[in-house]
């Protein structure tokens, strides 16, 4: 019988390198990218080990493929809809600054990727249901929304009702192993934190490439 593969892993195969999309589990010999680094379906095999996708198996990549696919990679680690992604892009165009460094800013102050940050939640999907699932407050006010961006000074808490639920009683051993950014600060005994300040791009995944993207919108 064929193997199940989380879809999400399937994402990792994908882009053709490990997006950390499921918490401890990518860091363990249960990664699937571990023992299938080459592109999921039919053709997969075929754009050889290491395969980047479609588009990125054979031959010299052409630009589009690569501004794609560092779209694509950005869109899978922040778990954002192309819709959504677009409108990103169009408010950090719009901003003061680096448009690419305005849109890094604005998926990293995303709430869920706070909350994950914060090392609320083993990963950004995790931190999106908790998020969800109404345990946070932003400002004192409960918040079930994961997009909601946070700005300096906002303040995320753990509700006063879910603190009680036996997930939110283990965190703080849990968090305490996890270094939070400097961009944020938390007590991880009151299970809170605050944005202090925006990210600066060295405080942001690397690999990720925002010049490539602006390109890939420029071009439509
Ligand atoms: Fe799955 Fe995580 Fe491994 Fe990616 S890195 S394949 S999400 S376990």
């Amino acid at each position: 019988m064929a193997k199940t593969l989380s879809p999400v892993c399937k994402l990792c195969r994908r882009e053709g390198e490990k997006l950390f999309l499921k918490g401890e589990r990518c860091f363990t010999p249960k990664c699937s990218f571990e023992k299938r680094d080459f592109a999921p379906g039919q053709h997969g095999r075929t754009a050889g080990r290491g395969g980047k996708g479609k588009g990125m198996g054979t031959g010299r990549t052409s630009d589009f493929a690569r501004q794609l696919r560092a779209k694509q990679k950005a869109r899978r680690i922040y778990g954002v809809l192309e819709r959504q992604f677009r409108r990103y892009y169009d408010t950090a165009m719009t901003g003061r600054g680096l448009t690419g460094l305005n849109l890094l800013q604005i998926l990293e102050s995303r709430l869920d990727n706070v909350v994950f940050r914060l090392g609320f939640a083993s990963s950004r999907s995790q931190a999106r249901l908790l998020v969800t699932h109404g345990h946070f407050t932003v400002n004192g006010r409960r918040t079930d929304v994961p997009s909601m961006l946070l700005y300096q000074n906002d303040e995320v808490m753990v509700r006063e009702s879910s603190a009680k639920l036996t997930y939110f009683k283990e965190l703080d051993a849990y968090a305490e192993k996890r270094n939070a950014p400097s961009w944020l600060s938390r007590d991880v005994k009151k299970l809170s934190g605050a944005v202090s300040r925006l990210p600066e791009r060295a405080e942001i995944d690397g690999s990720l490439d925002e010049q490539l993207i602006i390109e890939y919108y420029s071009r439509r």
